[in-house]
């Protein structure tokens, strides 16, 4: 399998700056995200605080974005990773069913990835599970519901159904539906999910109550403690040092991951620095292995 020397997590403004960087000083990467970039970004009708682009639109400024990346030969990877594991000298990323291997990782996933239904943190682990390919074999035959946010990640729900017993199938996209004997698709919310040691239920937003033994949210976003465990946090964002080091050696965050404000500059700004204290972590590895470092 091709190692990459960066990974970089999210093709926001943030991501973005960190890959064109990371390109520029002629490293490997793979950039995960959306051909769209960003949607905080697109849904800005007019930006009036970026220095030298004056009330450009969102739109405007991905497209622009868009093009840079197409003219420094970058190309996004349009997948959603799931999970990460420190293998010690690098890092094995799971996206869906695929894997992906770098020696260094960036992080910039955005805000608002924090577990968002009453019950779902506490829960997180005991039943409640991110990751069809991660925990997808501890429900075969069992009963689960499957919430899912994102059309391209619909084969993840696929998957959990062929081994699952029972599914309540509960996208958020209107037209969205899973074929199978075993499906039962409804297009509701989920309000809340219950169970005190381990998932129980989860009730709907129509207050209908559905006994399950685990949900799985397929989203394209996962909290940054759950992609990466004994990531240090600090009140809901990633904890960060001034050159955007995490707590996990060869891990560094950038944007609005690592919090407030909620800014393009700072997100472009931090991806920058992210991308150089990257590099420069790669090279003094090369370099304390007398050039001749292999993995
Ligand atoms: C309506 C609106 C108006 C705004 N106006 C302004 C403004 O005028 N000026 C300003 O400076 N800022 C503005 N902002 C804020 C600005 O958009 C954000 O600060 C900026 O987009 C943050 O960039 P980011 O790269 O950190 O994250 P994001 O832009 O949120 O990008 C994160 C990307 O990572 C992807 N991703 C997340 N997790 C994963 C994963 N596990 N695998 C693969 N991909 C993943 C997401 O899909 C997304 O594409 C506005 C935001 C909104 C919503």
């Amino acid at each position: 399998m091709e190692r990459y020397e960066i990974a970089v997590i999210g093709s926001g403004p943030a991501g973005v700056s960190a890959a064109l960087n990371a390109k520029i000083r002629g490293k490997s990467l793979l950039l995960f995200g959306s051909k769209q970039l960003s949607d905080k970004v697109l849904r800005s009708e007019k930006i009036s605080n970026y220095p030298g682009l004056p009330d450009i639109s969102g739109e405007e400024l991905v497209g622009r974005l868009q093009k840079q990346l197409v003219e420094m030969e970058i190309s996004v990877t349009e997948e959603a990773v799931t999970s990460i594991y420190p293998m010690g000298n690098f890092f094995t990323l799971l996206a869906g069913q695929k894997e992906y291997e770098a020696e260094t990782v960036i992080l910039t996933g955005g805000a608002g990835t924090a577990a968002r239904i009453p019950g779902e943190e506490k829960l997180l682990g005991r039943g409640v599970s991110y990751c069809a390919t991660c925990d997808g074999n501890l429900y075969r035959g069992k009963t689960i519901a499957v919430v899912c946010d994102t059309p391209t990640m619909e084969s993840e729900a696929a998957f959990l159904a062929e081994l699952a017993g029972k599914v309540y199938y509960l996208p958020l996209m209107k037209n969205s539906t899973l074929s199978g004997a075993n499906v039962e698709n409804l297009h509701s919310a989920v309000r809340e999910i219950q169970g005190e040691e381990r998932v129980s239920g989860v009730v709907l937003a129509d207050g209908t109550q559905l006994a399950v033994d685990g949900i799985f949210f397929i989203r394209n976003s996962v909290p940054p403690a759950v992609l990466l465990r004994n990531l240090k946090m600090q009140e809901n964002h990633v904890a960060v040092d001034r050159q955007m080091h995490t707590n996990v050696e060869g891990f560094f965050a950038a944007g609005d991951c690592t919090g407030r404000p909620y800014q393009i500059a700072k997100a472009v700004g931090e991806g920058n620095i992210a991308a150089h204290a990257a590099v420069e972590y790669l090279d003094s590895r090369k370099n304390s292995a007398g050039g001749n470092y292999a993995d």
